[in-house]
């Protein structure tokens, strides 16, 4: 009788915490619209899940973070005039919290995956919570441009935010998506959105010159419910200006997919590879259930290698707790990864929360 009232509060706890917001259980066998590349990926089954769920209630995982992730004041001042500034616009990120960061470049204001609720989750009450304030509020951002939505997992595609953007003042930005994601947006009875499959190329002109964004694949999978799993298409998206080449990778774990999108791109990049690349770090842990769907700051140095970058900067850790690691686990990780391929701390950075680490233009044309 006690062993059945633990599985059903493991159940229930999996189901109020987990499940329906971020893990790949599917409650039924469905059709897959969408796969990857060099992995066929199947949803977990729920003993796989519970077992997950379980080891980790048993170890007390994951432990509290020792170091709170670190946050800055934003330059507001900067941010916003760097906004206006068109084609004297200086490069720049500035990482707000998860995978949501503001990069400037070629007279863009470009935000990537926003999400500035108090949790990732369907509910407001329930769900992972975060652990810092966004960098940016809302009310503080500058005008935005183009939006960049990876997939639709909560933590990457949330729905009071993109109410918020595409509100601001002055007209909603354009959001760009992966193929089957629009009918999210046309839902919400939002319409300037352009849905990209992978290697389709959305064309655009900011003051600077043309733009190109290009959605590529990456390792990973989608779903919002437990019925909708590989429904919607996911990816990573190369932004190509005449002084700027940017990557977000979005969430991805490790595939040969890194070393096609070097391949595709390398004409258009003789000397070096994008000059500002975004990689996630975090959500990892344990192995054997996050491998096939984030991955470590191991394989991350990898992404950075693979596509060349000129500048790196670590995204996906420290706000939201959606694995076994801890909080500030990924960035120790990191630096250790860096240091053991021998690459400098500075080319691969885990900046604070609010930071704006100024960049480069590209040198080749
Ligand atoms: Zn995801
Ligand atoms: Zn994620």
């Amino acid at each position: 009788m006690a062993k059945l009232a633990i599985i059903v509060l493991i159940a229930t706890l999996a189901i109020t915490t987990h499940v329906v917001f971020s893990q790949p259980v599917a409650l039924k066998a469905q059709p897959i619209k969408f796969q990857n590349n060099y992995l066929n990926f199947e949803p977990p089954g729920l003993f796989d899940f519970l077992k997950w769920r379980w080891n980790a209630l048993r170890d007390g995982h994951p432990k509290s973070a020792q170091i709170p992730t670190p946050i800055v004041t934003a330059d507001l001042a900067f941010i916003h005039a760097n906004s206006q500034a068109g084609s004297l616009m200086q490069p720049a990120v500035t990482w707000v919290g998860h995978a949501t960061a503001l990069v400037q470049f070629a007279g863009l204001t470009v935000l990537t995956d926003p999400i500035f609720s108090e949790r990732a989750s369907p509910l407001s009450l329930v769900g992972p919570k975060r652990a810092q304030p966004p960098g940016i509020a809302l009310k503080d951002l500058p005008h935005i441009d183009v939006v960049l939505i990876s997939h639709n997992h909560y933590d990457h595609l949330d729905e009071a935010s993109v109410r918020a953007l595409a509100s601001q003042a002055g007209g909603a930005p354009l959001f760009v998506v992966p193929s089957g994601v629009k009918t999210w947006f046309t839902d919400l009875g939002i319409t300037n959105v352009v849905e990209l499959a992978w290697w389709q190329t959305h064309r655009m002109q900011s003051s600077s010159g043309p733009v190109e964004i290009v959605l590529t694949p990456v390792q990973h999978w989608s779903g919002r419910s437990l019925t909708d799993r590989m429904d919607t298409l996911w990816g990573g998206f190369a932004v190509f200006t005449k002084d700027f080449h940017f990557f977000h990778v979005g969430d991805t774990s490790y595939s040969r997919d890194f070393q096609d999108i070097a391949t595709r791109f390398a004409d258009r990049q003789p000397a070096h590879g994008f000059d500002l690349v975004l990689i996630p770090i975090g959500a990892y842990a344990p192995r054997w259930f996050m491998k096939d769907q984030h991955v470590d700051p191991e394989e991350a140095v990898q992404i950075h290698k693979d596509l060349r970058a000129r500048q790196s900067v670590a995204y996906h850790w420290g706000t939201f707790s959606l694995s076994n690691e801890a909080l500030d686990d990924p960035p120790i990780a990191l630096a250790a990864a860096l240091q053991a391929q021998g690459i400098p701390a500075t080319a691969f950075s885990a900046i604070p929360i609010g930071q704006t680490l100024k960049l480069a233009a590209r040198a080749e044309r």
